[in-house]
């Protein structure tokens, strides 16, 4: 089993709101969360069975059959690529993007299963000194904590204001 979506969705939000709390140059503006949203659930893309693996097969399926899940879309190398080619862009999507991915694999390293670091040139998997079991209680705790965190930073930090003053997700297809 794996880390549930609206687990991954939740746990993203509080460190990405949590960005914008501490660091004033990041706007929780839709578009930075649409950015969220998109980087925490595409590592689960090579399984069918995922939230977005459903609803796109074509890529799902044949990215299970070559990579296996929990393969080469949970590595660090792939982030860190994906970090250096995203590099010369700088937009707040792409920010987000590469949070949402970064805190999905560290949501995926504390689970029993843990996640190949270093695919697909190794398949070692650290295990974390304290780790849950995904779909159990421990989960559901960490999708409350995370939903609550989320809504303290919202609020404290009055980010509110960025989603409503800052561009709408149209500007994500026409600038
Ligand atoms: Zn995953």
């Amino acid at each position: 089993m794996q880390m549930r979506y609206d687990t991954h969705l939740a746990t993203t939000i509080a460190a990405g709101s949590g960005i914008c709390f501490f660091q004033q140059d990041t706007s929780f503006t839709t578009v930075y969360i649409t950015g969220l949203i998109a980087g925490s659930l595409l590592p689960d893309i090579d399984e069918p069975s995922s939230f977005l693996g459903r609803r796109l097969t074509f890529i799902s399926r044949p990215v299970k059959r070559i990579f296996g899940h929990r393969g080469i879309t949970h590595s660090v190398l792939t982030w860190m690529i994906l970090a250096y080619l995203l590099s010369p862009f700088e937009h707040p999507f792409l920010t987000g993007l590469l949070i949402g991915y970064a805190v999905h694999l560290a949501g995926d390293l504390f689970s029993s299963r843990s996640i190949p670091l270093f695919a697909p040139f190794s398949s070692f998997r650290l295990k974390m000194p304290v780790t849950y079991k995904t779909s159990g209680l421990a989960e559901n705790i960490i999708l409350f904590i995370s939903v609550v965190i989320s809504i303290v930073f919202i609020q404290q930090g009055e980010l509110i204001v960025d989603i409503l003053q800052g561009p709408g997700i149209q500007t994500l297809i026409f600038p």
